[in-house]
């Protein structure tokens, strides 16, 4: 009777080891996935996806800005770079804005 409640009580245990490791490899495997994922979109662009010129930022391309080089290659700019390139140029105009200035006066 003894070595039988020590049996149950031993598979009671392993069966709840068991259940908590494959939960813990089944929420592992989830985050391995995600995670796999999230580095394929950000290394391989699909159809509907475009990279940045400038940051390399992946994104869908109704977000990013088509522009042509001269050379005719069509390339995509993001937001956040567009942005920044606003940015440094009207810090550029305030800058150059004091020279005018001095030209006209
Ligand atoms: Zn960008």
């Amino acid at each position: 009777m003894l070595d039988y409640n020590h049996d149950t009580d031993t598979n009671a245990v392993i069966v709840t080891v068991l259940a908590s490791v494959f939960l813990l490899l089944l929420v592992g495997i989830v985050f391995y996935g995600y995670g796999f994922l999230m580095r394929q979109g950000r290394l391989t662009p699909t159809s509907e996806m475009g990279r940045c010129l400038l940051c390399g930022t992946i994104a869908p391309k109704d977000q990013l800005v088509p522009r042509t080089l001269h050379g005719g290659k069509e390339v995509l700019l993001c937001s956040t770079c567009i942005v920044s390139l606003h940015t440094d140029l009207l810090r550029t105009q305030t800058v150059t804005k004091p020279s005018t200035k001095d030209s006209i006066g």
